[in-house]
C-alpha cells in the first residue's frame, strides 16, 4: 500500500486511450487529474470516472495557460500527455491548432512537470517515421516525413514535441519518457473519428458501404487499447537507463484488405466493399519493432486482433443502437 496517494495528471484524459488510462490509474490507487478540451474526445467517456472521489476533470486546452487549480499544485508525480487529435481527418481540421497542441501544449506540461518534480510521459506516434523506408520500424530509424504535406501538422508536431521533451531531459529539468504509439483500437473510440477500424466497423454494422482507401494493400498493425495502457503505465513506472523513445504497438501486421475480411466475418455484414482514393502521404507499411519494449518493460500485446475486434464491435453496436434511439429510429 502507498503511504500517500500519488497524483497523476492526464492531459487528453477524456479521449479514447486517455479515458482507459484514467480508469487504470484510479484502479492502481492514483488520484487522477484529467484535462481535456473535448475537441475530439467525449465527456461520455468520463461518465463512470466522474463519480470517483479521486478523480477531477478540467475542461481545458493545453495550448492556453493551464488552469490555476492545476498550476498551483506541487504534489503531481506523474504527467501523461495524450492531448492531441490523433486521427488524420480530425487533426487536419485545424492544422495550426494540432501543431500548437504538440509544441506549446507539451512545453506547458513539461514546465508543470519541472515545477512538481514529476515524471513526464509524452505519447508520440509511429507517424514520426512517416512513410518508412525500413520495415519494421525501430526506434533509431529517423523517419521519412514530408514537412510540406497535410500530415505534417501532426508528424512534425510530434517530432517537435519529442525534441522539447528530450531537451528537458538533457538539461535535467524533468524525467522524461516517450512512447511512440502505433495504431490502437478498442471501446471508447469515437464512431466519427475517421480511422480505419471505427469507420469499417460502423459501416459494417449500419449496412453502409465499407470504404477501402486505395487498393487496400497498405499495411497497419493494430494494438488493443488495454495492451496499450498497460505499456504506457509500465513505461512511466520503470527505471530506465536513458529516456530514449520506446515503440508501443502490436507487431502483427495486416493489409487493409485482410482487416476488411475479418470485420466482414465478425459482423456478418452484407455491406458492399468500395474503394476510395488513397489519402495524400498515406504510409504504405507500418509495423513496430517492439524489442526495446519487451526488454525494458517486459511488455508485449496479449489481445489478438479477432478478440479485440469482437469487443470493439460490441461497443460500436451499442453506440449505433443508442444513436438510433436518440433519433427515434
Ligand atoms: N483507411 C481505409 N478506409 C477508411 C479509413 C482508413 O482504407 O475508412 C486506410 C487509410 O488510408 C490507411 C489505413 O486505413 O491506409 C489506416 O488509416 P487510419 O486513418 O486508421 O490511421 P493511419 O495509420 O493512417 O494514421
Amino acid at each position: 500500500m502507498k503511504d500517500r496517494q500519488d497524483v497523476a495528471l492526464v492531459a487528453g484524459g477524456a479521449g479514447f486511450i486517455g479515458s482507459h488510462l484514467c480508469r487504470a490509474l484510479l484502479d492502481k490507487g492514483f488520484e487522477v487529474i484529467c484535462m481535456d478540451n473535448l475537441q475530439t474526445s467525449r465527456a461520455i467517456n468520463l461518465e463512470r470516472l466522474e463519480s470517483e472521489r479521486a478523480f477531477t476533470f478540467f475542461r481545458a486546452d493545453i495550448v492556453d495557460p493551464l488552469p490555476d487549480a492545476v498550476t498551483r499544485r506541487r504534489d503531481i508525480s506523474r504527467i501523461y500527455n495524450l492531448a492531441c487529435a490523433a486521427s488524420p481527418p480530425q487533426y487536419q481540421v485545424d492544422p495550426e491548432h494540432t501543431m500548437l497542441t504538440n509544441v506549446v501544449g507539451t512545453d506547458r506540461l513539461l514546465r508543470l512537470a519541472e515545477q512538481n518534480g514529476a515524471r513526464f510521459l509524452l505519447t508520440s506516434t509511429s507517424e514520426v517515421y512517416g512513410d518508412p523506408e525500413t520495415h519494421p520500424q525501430r526506434e533509431d530509424y529517423r523517419g521519412w516525413v514530408n514537412c510540406t504535406g497535410p500530415r505534417a501538422c501532426y508528424d512534425e508536431g510530434k517530432r517537435a514535441a519529442e525534441a522539447i521533451a528530450f531537451d528537458f531531459a538533457r538539461l535535467e529539468r524533468a524525467e522524461v519518457r516517450v512512447a511512440r504509439i502505433f495504431n490502437t483500437y478498442g471501446p471508447n473510440m469515437h464512431p466519427d473519428d475517421g480511422r480505419v477500424i471505427s469507420n469499417l466497423l460502423c459501416q459494417a454494422l449500419s449496412g453502409e458501404d465499407i470504404t477501402i482507401y486505395g487498393d487496400g494493400s497498405q499495411t497497419r498493425s493494430f494494438c488493443f487499447v488495454s495492451d496499450m495502457v498497460d505499456g504506457l503505465i509500465r513505461l512511466m513506472e520503470v527505471d530506465m537507463p536513458d529516456s530514449k523513445p520506446v515503440n508501443l504497438g502490436n507487431p502483427e501486421e495486416y493489409t487493409i484488405l485482410e482487416l476488411v475480411e475479418r470485420i466482414v466475418a465478425e459482423t456478418g455484414t452484407t455491406s458492399a466493399v468500395i474503394h476510395r482514393p488513397l489519402p495524400v502521404d498515406d504510409p504504405r507499411r507500418r509495423r513496430p519493432d517492439i524489442r526495446r519494449a519487451r526488454t525494458l518493460l517486459d511488455w508485449e500485446p496479449r489481445i489478438l486482433l479477432d478478440e479485440g475486434l469482437r469487443v470493439t464491435c460490441d461497443f460500436f453496436a451499442e453506440e449505433i443502437c443508442a444513436r438510433h434511439a436518440e433519433h427515434g429510429g
